[in-house]
């Protein structure tokens, strides 16, 4: 309730105190100050470094009225991973061109533009009740996923929820497998689609929410390809640092995209390795697609694994699979900017460029097998929970339309 206070004989109503809650699901701030007077709250994201890059912030803001405009402040993270030579994460990580925000945590829309105030990046929400969450994107965290599987799973008698593995931290990653017919497992297509590698990346999880919804969708498309292939979805990978609201790129002792390694340490990791392992094992390791979001600066875009360690035929299913992939995506309305010119990752890209997911499945699989990763812009206004599930939907197209056109050929 305001606070009433008489002065001079008259009633003047304060509005309520804002504070701030981040002890939930995927929550993320540290708050530096809060100015009840100016309705301005000044934060900085509160991941822990040796977790991965704080850029990841998420919050409640209670006290708030409708019809009121809050002011965020967001200042970069200043905390440093214990390891020698480390600095500060640059700001423009942190720093999205508009924020997220929600009502009840669900339903994610974004603000206007943030504008840059020196170091910092100021956002107006305008609440529509007496709470409001506000994010770096729209988030998704282990209990979003948790939804999204049940419900893929009734709408879609084809799609199974089931577990990849427990993380190190106990926690189970849902994974959902789709198919659909007679055809013998071991004559399927194999198609396998991750994201959250990065738990700060929570766009690539809404991309995989559009190819997920897709799948088990009514379209004759989506019908093919379930006939056709087993369709496994991961939407979030490292559902540790998902679940804790730390950035997850980085993190010791060694990131999950540098841990395809013959030991790896991330249990979720070493399931999606064994699994893969098992298809190429039997010739079916068709597709394989690994989802991020890229640079503050970056367009969308494929990383692809450099052309002369590749074969001829791998190459041009790749090229094939890109080419299809980019043609729908850079048609989506309103606009999601991407690039037709993959960046590579062989051994210029990252000393343990061997034990990045992508690469280590092209270098790995079979020689029909398309290995690649996606970049999908988040620094953008269309960069919402529509313009993410967009691309996965056109991605979820663009994959049975090459995996149909190569299956045509003699
Ligand atoms: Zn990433």
């Amino acid at each position: 309730m305001p606070i009433a206070l008489a002065v001079a004989g008259f009633l003047l109503a304060l509005p309520d105190p804002l504070s701030v809650r981040s002890d939930f699901e995927g929550g993320s701030a540290k708050v530096v100050e809060i100015d009840q007077q100016a309705r301005r709250i000044t934060f900085m994201p509160g991941g822990a470094p040796a977790r991965g890059w704080p850029c990841w912030w998420y919050f409640r803001i209670d006290g708030v009225k409708p019809g009121e405009t809050i002011t965020l402040k967001l200042i970069a993270s200043t905390a440093v991973a214990d390891k020698p030579g480390s600095k500060p994460l640059a700001a423009s990580w942190s720093r999205p061109s508009h924020a997220a925000c929600s009502a009840d945590g669900t339903d994610w829309r974004q603000t206007g533009p943030g504008t840059p105030d020196g170091d910092a990046m100021l956002y107006k929400v305008e609440p529509s009740g007496n709470s409001v969450f506000v994010a770096w994107g729209p988030p998704c965290t282990p209990s979003t996923v948790s939804t999204w599987m049940r419900e893929w799973s009734k709408r879609c008698p084809h799609a199974k929820v089931e577990r990849l593995c427990v993380s190190r931290e106990g926690r189970p990653v849902p994974m959902l497998r789709v198919m659909s017919g007679d055809t013998p497992g071991g004559k399927r297509l194999g198609v396998w689609v991750q994201a959250r590698q990065h738990a700060w990346e929570s766009g690539s999880s809404w991309v995989t929410k559009g190819f997920g919804d897709w799948l088990t969708g009514g379209s004759a498309g989506a019908a093919w390809l379930r006939e056709n292939a087993e369709v496994v979805l991961v939407p979030v990978m490292d559902i540790d640092n998902a679940a804790t609201g730390n950035g997850g790129k980085d993190a010791l002792p060694q990131d999950h995209n540098r841990d395809w390694s013959d030991q790896p340490h991330w249990n979720e990791v070493k399931a999606a390795k064994a699994r893969i392992s098992e298809w190429i094992a039997k010739g079916r390791m068709d597709v394989f697609l690994d989802l991020h979001n890229p640079a503050p600066g970056d367009p969308s875009f494929f990383y692809v694994l450099d052309d002369d360690l590749m074969t001829e035929k791998a190459r041009l299913n790749r090229d094939r699979f890109v080419e299809m992939a980019y043609g729908r995506i850079s048609k989506i309305k309103p606009l999601i900017p991407m690039s037709n010119r993959p960046k590579y990752t062989g051994p210029k890209y990252h000393p343990l460029w061997k034990q990045i997911s992508a690469a280590w499945v092209a270098m790995n699989g079979n020689p029909e097998t398309v290995s690649v990763c996606l970049e999908t812009i988040w620094n953008y206004k269309n960069s919402n929970t529509a313009g993410y599930m967009a691309v996965g939907s056109n991605l979820a197209e663009a994959t049975r339309a090459y995996l149909a056109e190569r299956k045509d050929k003699p």
